[in-house]
């Protein structure tokens, strides 16, 4: 199946799947990479996950690709005197700088920045968007509030504030040690948490530095709103339905899916949806049919990965999770709307000689119903041209470098092979010719569509397109 199916499988790791025995069912499950969530787990046990997968990798013969997801910054009400209250509708009820235990009438935000950024209408969410306030009046270190909708607060629950902007810097303390530590491992993306602005993204990806891919989460509406910014600074951009569906009203959360992927689309970058794919199999091993229709619509929509949260990290049937999503997307993809819906969005070229050639070949392996479209790139942004295309053939991406076919593991369509550049034309045919044979891509008298820059090795010079046939010797 992983050699058919296109869009690719992101599976979070936790308590559920930190063995290496485990890694490798998720992997041979059809995982393709693997997210690391900051947000637990201290160093060393995000160390011995990444050895872990490197370790599957090592087996398997395959890049896998990994990610290392940054916590952001996390807003959270202080403790209560007697461990929480129940808020009522039309209660009055005070958020404050004061460390003192809450209380009915009150309770502490030791986050000055929030404070600083409200003013009187705006809501605020708490624990997940269960319990809404709504300010009523500012004052000095405090916020009064009105209960719209109640219920049970307990300590420390989550602070969403969908409608201010706050003063906050791109990346907290804790997400600059961990990204550090990530990237000494050697993850291959970062994934940025509760993005507000292209700006954040722009800091973040001087922090990151080119070590790593960077990944927006998008997860508030402000982000939403500078989404065409946003993806033109960032390597992908991450449907995070969690946040965005307590941020914004659940029944515009489809539509703003529609348009991140839309976003990252037209320009080529990737795109992962994500959470509560599969939320039921947290606890049981089947799906629901809405579930698989979610998982379905992704595909159909053209996202380049699904995404497994609690279901892979936490939950009772993480191998029968991955199981489900690799069979739903490699049924999805020979249905036959799917091709027709596929083509009907797909985004037009850019005028550049590596559009050119990565459409002509689409169009070339088509009219000959060729096996695969094999690419050379170092960098990887050939091989991510040729997955904007969306062809009906594979795309087996040929690179020197293991960082570029493990980053590349999450992109749709693409088969990332290590090896040598190619030295002449000749050389670049015969390379290409013999890993779409070996692989099992390609049979005797198969054509294949060749891409490649000339000269050879220059990196982002996409010009040659070249037709073979693999012969019996290959
Ligand atoms: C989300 O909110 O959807 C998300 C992916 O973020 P996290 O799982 O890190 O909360």
């Amino acid at each position: 199946m992983r050699l058919s199916r296109s869009i690719r499988i992101l599976a979070t790791l936790g308590p559920a799947s930190s063995t290496p025995a485990m890694i490798r069912a998720l992997y041979e499950a059809g995982a393709d990479a693997f997210r690391l969530n900051m947000s637990h787990g201290d160093h060393g046990q995000i160390a011995a996950l990444y050895q872990a997968v490197r370790g599957v990798e090592d087996a398997a013969g395959r890049p896998i690709g990994i990610l290392a997801d940054l916590q952001g910054p996390k807003f959270r009400v202080g403790a209560f005197a007697e461990g929480r209250v129940v808020l009522h509708e039309g209660d009055l009820f005070r958020l404050d700088l004061d460390n003192a235990p809450g209380t009915q009438r009150r309770a502490s935000l030791p986050h000055p920045e929030i404070l600083a950024a409200l003013t009187p209408g705006q809501r605020l969410l708490l624990d997940d968007g269960k319990i809404r306030l709504r300010v009523q009046d500012i004052g000095d270190g405090y916020a009064e509030t009105v209960v719209m909708v109640g219920g049970a607060l307990s300590d420390r629950k989550g602070v969403n504030v969908p409608e201010a902007l706050l003063a906050l810097p791109p990346l907290t303390d804790k997400d600059r040690r961990d990204l550090a530590f990530a990237l000494d491992l050697g993850v291959d993306w970062i994934a940025q948490s509760f993005v507000q602005s292209a700006a954040d993204v722009a800091a973040a990806r001087d922090a990151v530095d080119g070590r790593a891919g960077l990944i927006a989460k998008i997860e508030k509406p402000q982000a939403l709103r500078d989404i065409d910014a946003i993806a033109d600074i960032a390597d992908a951009l991450m449907v995070a339905r969690g946040d965005l569906g307590v941020e914004m009203p659940v029944e515009d959360v489809p539509g703003a899916q529609k348009k991140i992927i839309d976003a990252a689309r037209r320009r080529g970058k990737l795109v992962v949806v994500a959470t509560q794919m599969l939320d039921s199999m947290v606890k049981s091993p089947v799906p629901t049919r809405a579930e698989v229709s979610d998982v379905a619509n992704a595909v159909f929509e053209g996202a380049d990965a699904v995404m497994l949260s609690a279901e892979s990290a936490a939950g009772e049937f993480p191998v029968e999770a991955v199981t489900v999503m690799d069979r739903v997307g490699a049924k999805v993809e020979t249905d036959p709307h799917y091709r027709s819906y596929i083509d009907s969005i797909r985004p037009m070229p850019e005028a550049t000689g590596a559009d050119a050639i990565t459409k002509a070949a689409r169009q070339v392996a088509e009219t000959l119903d060729a096996a695969a479209i094999v690419t050379y790139t170092t960098s990887g942004s050939t091989a991510l041209r040729a997955a904007r295309e969306r062809p009906t053939a594979p795309i087996l991406v040929l690179t020197p470098r293991i960082e570029t076919a493990r980053r590349l593991t999450i992109g749709w369509g693409l088969h990332g092979f290590i090896g040598e550049d190619a030295n002449n034309f000749s050389d670049m045919v015969e390379k290409a010719r013999r890993i779409a044979k070996q692989t099992g891509f390609a049979r005797t008298g198969d054509f294949i569509v060749v891409t490649a820059g000339d000269p050879f090795g220059t990196p982002g010079r996409t010009n040659v397109l070249r037709i073979a046939e693999v012969r019996e010797e290959d």
